[in-house]
């Protein structure tokens, strides 16, 4: 199955087929353990997709005025297998994608609906009045649309893996079902659904894809009139690109604190999902003013919403996170950010955009999968336990984070490598295997932990160039052939040319491993301690996020490399990690000696030393700290 539309902006780096990509190492590992239990296996096939279908079947989402979002987890599921399946070339679950694909077909309304609603039209958000009488809060919850968007998505790329045009055409007749709807009503996407319409815009993406496979305009034009309402002179919400070229925090975009507004402002996952069909815009049309409104809102969000854990946000929405020592992070938000920062790094090139996905994936990312590779965190956290992903609105296996996480890990095997006309380009040294049609490339472990990785190339031609990135983090990497000479990596633009003559090439590379030690003054003055927002995460659900351990004082963290260090009862930290004092702001330094570790990333002895006092820790990478669902709330911790 082929696109009609071309890209009228094709990427500058292109990734490898996904089935010339495999992750090895204690990260391919976690992969391959999550795939299965999630995805293949026979479980997975049987009970969590099987599940995923009866959401849509049953149409229990708008029982109540508050309409809920079961209606996401096949599409997420099914999303997630497809990649999976392009990735492993397995055979099994290809079947079993066509299977399910087909149950869903049979669920059809005669006008094209498929979703979880009962009312297929009801695209609106909830009464307020109503949904205040019914559960408490006004909510104004409406899921349908974005429930919608991901069952077309999940359909479109398995109608392309299987090459099955009755699956195309039925997606078709459910985008139709939803544009006549929106002519009827006279309701723009923008109006429609949770979040000041963020949900419902963030249906461009497949939208698009549909576009690009059926040359059929209505579906550009829903696009092309979604984004003209984003740029509005009256700035009505959610007005995204208008605010993006502004520059300004996306938490200064609105009132924060204002809860006639819904207090979903700046809702972090939604808000970056429409980013993602923007560039899909941009590819499609060539309008630069997308790309630069996608452009303008990374760098802000970059600045101002980084947390410690290398992801964005702080529970789930932009809320000026960069100036907390304290994180907590949905891993939703830390799939889609990573994404935003993949289809940037392939439309520019830019290196920034993989040292923030590096930092997102080795760190918050991993965090929160676990190592049974059955569950896994809906928060990651920076200090306490993660909050492990329950099952959501009455499911026994489904959660939005545990059914995306699987793209996670595809998302970084097809960044590892990529190829320009400049040559090819390694990103990220994740340990794995890449083929690029004769030419293959190995990149071993040790990034994490020895601060040194191999790079074999074999079957390139002589002339052809390999560009490797020089981490912004390490301020002095060397560069040589394995037996010959080092010298140092000079990168321009972030990354160090080598030329390849044509023979099989063994590279070594080092990178500065030297600790740091990061002082954190911030404070919560952005966080007011009755907001809804900190209640729902940090207080309630039984102190699964203990207010005693978040950081409302200044404290330091320590990066080593890529990864961000913990102390932690898996290897044998006592309570002391809650009750000291922090060294921030009395100049500490460390040095840090890597000692024999299982299945984590890196584990090392650190010498820390403040006010002429050393203190020896033992500490791990923070993505392998906790692995696990614990009930202990004082397990691990970062701060220093
Ligand atoms: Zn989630």
């Amino acid at each position: 199955m082929n696109f009609i539309i071309p890209y009228a902006v094709p990427n500058r780096q292109r990734t490898p087929a996904l089935c010339g990509v495999s992750l090895d190492g204690e990260i391919g590992a976690r992969y391959d353990r999550f795939a299965y239990e999630r995805l293949s296996s026979p479980f997975a096939v049987k009970e969590i997709l099987c599940e995923a279908e009866e959401c849509i079947r049953d149409k229990y989402d708008d029982e109540l005025a508050q309409g809920l979002w079961r209606g996401e987890f096949w599409g997420k599921q099914i999303l997630s297998a497809v990649r999976v399946c392009r990735q492993k070339n397995d055979e099994a679950l290809k079947e079993a994608i066509r299977t399910s694909c087909h149950r869903i077909l049979a669920m059809q309304d005669g006008d094209g609906y498929i979703g979880s609603y009962r009312d297929g039209a009801s695209i609106l958000p909830a009464d307020r009045e109503r949904c205040i009488r019914e559960v408490g809060w006004g909510s104004m919850y409406n899921w349908n649309v974005w429930g919608q968007k991901y069952t077309l998505w999940a359909l479109l790329e398995s109608a392309m893996l299987l090459d099955d045009r009755r699956i195309l055409a039925a997606a078709a007749r459910l985008a139709d079902q939803l544009i006549r709807r929106l002519r009827q009503t006279g309701v723009a996407l923008r109006e429609a659904g949770v979040m000041h319409g963020m949900a419902a815009c963030s249906i461009m993406k497949p939208m698009l894809i549909l576009y690009r496979l059926t040359g059929e305009r209505s579906y550009y034009d829903l696009c092309l009139g979604t984004a003209a309402d984003w740029a509005r002179p009256d700035g009505a919400m959610p007005n995204l690109i208008a605010n993006a070229l502004s520059g300004r925090s996306p938490a200064r975009w609105y009132p924060l604190g204002d809860y006639s507004l819904g207090g979903w402002t700046s809702k972090a996952y939604e808000m970056m999902s429409c980013f993602d069909g923007l560039l899909e815009l941009y590819r499609v049309s060539g309008d630069g003013t997308y790309l630069a409104a996608a452009e303008r809102f990374w760098d802000a969000v970059r600045r101002d919403e980084t947390n410690i854990l290398g992801s964005v946000g702080y529970c789930e929405r932009f809320w000026m996170a960069a100036s907390y020592p304290d994180a907590a992070t949905e891993v939703c938000d830390v799939v889609h950010w990573m994404r935003l920062c993949h289809e940037l790094f392939c439309l520019t090139g830019e290196a920034k955009y993989m040292d923030a996905f590096e930092r997102a994936f080795l760190n918050a990312f991993l965090a929160g999968v676990y190592e049974d590779g059955r569950t896994g965190a809906f928060f990651v956290r920076s200090a306490g336990r993660h909050w492990t992903a329950e099952p959501q609105v009455e499911t026994k296996y489904q959660h939005c984070c545990l059914n995306n996480a699987a793209r996670g890990f595809v998302n970084a095997a097809e960044s590892v490598m990529t190829r320009c006309e400049s040559g090819y380009r390694v990103n990220l040294y994740v340990p794995a295997r890449i083929r690029f049609g004769e030419t293959s490339f190995r990149i071993s472990s040790g990034y994490t932990d020895r601060g040194e990785v191999t790079v074999t190339i074999r079957g390139a031609s002589a002339g052809e160039r390999l560009q490797l990135r020089v981490p912004d983090w390490s301020a002095v990497t060397r560069i040589g052939v394995v037996g010959g000479e080092e010298r140092t990596a000079e990168a321009v633009d972030g990354y160090v040319t080598v030329p390849l003559d044509g023979a099989d090439t063994v590279l070594r590379l080092r990178f500065d491993m030297t600790p740091e030690v990061i002082d954190f003054r911030g404070e919560y003055k952005n966080l007011p301690s009755d907001d809804y927002h900190v209640q729902r995460w940090i207080d309630g659900g039984g102190g699964l996020c203990d207010r005693r351990q978040m950081a409302a004082h200044p404290i330091s963290v320590i990066r080593r490399g890529p990864v961000m260090l913990a102390r932690t009862k898996r290897l044998g930290a006592s309570e002391e990690m809650f009750g000291e004092e922090s060294v921030c702001g009395h100049g500490a330094a460390c040095t840090a000696r890597v000692i024999r570790h299982d299945r984590m990333l890196t584990a090392c002895r650190v010498s820390l030393t403040a006010d002429g006092r050393t203190r020896e820790l033992l500490m791990c990478d923070v993505a392998s700290a906790v692995g696990r669902d614990t009930e202990d709330p004082r397990f691990f911790s970062m701060y220093v």
